[in-house]
């Protein structure tokens, strides 16, 4: 009798807590959140967008997350679905920049503030924060890596470079290249680096979408014109889903052997197969952002504005999103390669060493 007695009150408390656990998680005391991503067929998108879930559930917010699969009218749908719903507050990653301006007006008239999410949003007054890295910067590192490894600075050259950007839809895509061409520009000015193919405006180097078909595809055709006689040495690329279509692009014909290595690539996200490619001695470098630190910034920002406070911010200057400078916060992006990997990613906690075997 003592045994089952015993039993009963281990379930009982064992329930008690499952009760008080589940009444603090997520069930909406706090608000109601909608938070709009872009895609799924990035890892970091699912990163920060479970990440952002987490925390906003931890805090006791109902959370509704939606990913567009880089589909414009998709992200508007699902936006004016979450004001039906009614939220409370709006994070949202855009996928066009400058596609949300009626939306936001409709979350504005229902008193719905918007927090931007690593992309600005553009054209609208509706946006009261923004949560970013500095996006300058992260084209800065990857130019100067390119600048570092082929040891421009030491005189080194010519050597041959092709030039990649994002997409021209994403503001973030112009920051990057700006950042990139801070460091670059002068050493093409001297002919220490060659633009084989010519191409250096961001129009002629951008790719839609940050797709790395499209970005495979441009490589193939630069490969084809410009490089039967000689060999590519360095390839800027703004992003790891585009630097494995560069990759690809490469190896189909021939890049990988002695007698042919790899060019330097750089990269962005610290995407699993990414890194696996540098473990591997294919993609050079990546450029590695935090999104567990991002979607922590958010949250803040979502709280202040409901809370009535004001956030955080560590920049008020930067980010004019043709209406009005939003406010921001820009986190530190960090430059990772095969030297660095195991510190910042696996000693850092973002992956498991055996993830990246
Ligand atoms: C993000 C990058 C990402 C790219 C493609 C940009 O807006 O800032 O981190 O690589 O989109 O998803």
């Amino acid at each position: 009798m003592r045994k089952f007695l015993g039993v009963f009150v281990v379930l009982l408390l064992a329930l008690t807590l499952a009760a008080c656990s589940s009444g603090s998680s997520g069930d909406g005391d706090k608000g109601f959140v909608g938070i709009a991503m872009p895609t799924k067929s990035s890892e970091r998108w699912v990163d920060d967008g479970n990440n952002m879930k987490a925390e906003f559930e931890k805090l006791g917010y109902k959370v509704d997350l939606q990913y567009a699969e880089d589909v414009v009218e998709n992200q508007v749908s699902q936006i004016e679905n979450m004001i039906t719903k009614g939220v409370d507050v709006l994070v949202i990653a855009s996928i066009d920049g400058e596609a949300l301006t009626n939306v936001l007006d409709k979350a504005a008239s229902q008193d719905i503030p918007v927090i931007a999410y690593d992309r600005l949003i553009r054209k609208s007054e509706h946006v009261s924060y923004y949560a970013t890295f500095d996006n300058f910067k992260v084209g800065v590192l990857q130019a100067s890596y390119i600048e570092e490894k082929l040891g421009l600075k030491d005189g080194k050259g010519p050597f041959n470079i092709e030039l990649f950007a994002g997409s021209p839809d994403d503001n973030n895509a112009y920051f990057f290249f700006d950042g990139a061409m801070s460091v670059l520009q002068p050493y093409i000015d001297s002919g220490k680096l060659v633009v084989g193919s010519g191409q250096t405006d961001f129009d002629q180097v951008a790719t839609l979408r940050w797709d790395g078909a499209t970005a495979q595809a441009r490589m193939d055709n630069l490969l084809s014109a410009n490089y039967t006689t000689e060999n590519v040495d360095a390839v800027l690329s703004p992003y790891d889903g585009i630097s494995i279509g560069i990759l690809s692009s490469l190896k189909g014909v021939g890049y990988g052997s002695a007698d042919k290595p790899l060019p330097v690539i750089t990269g962005q996200d610290a995407e699993l197969a990414s890194v696996k490619s540098i473990i591997a001695g294919e993609q050079t470098q990546t450029v590695f952002k935090d999104t567990r630190e991002l979607a922590k910034k958010a949250v803040e920002m979502a709280e202040a504005v409901l809370e009535g406070k004001e956030a955080e911010v560590n920049d008020t200057e930067t980010y004019d999103n043709g209406v009005k400078v939003v406010p921001s916060y820009l986190l530190e992006p960090v430059s990772v390669d095969a030297s660095n990997y195991e510190e910042i990613l696996v000693n850092g906690g973002y992956y498991t060493a055996d993830e990246v075997k």
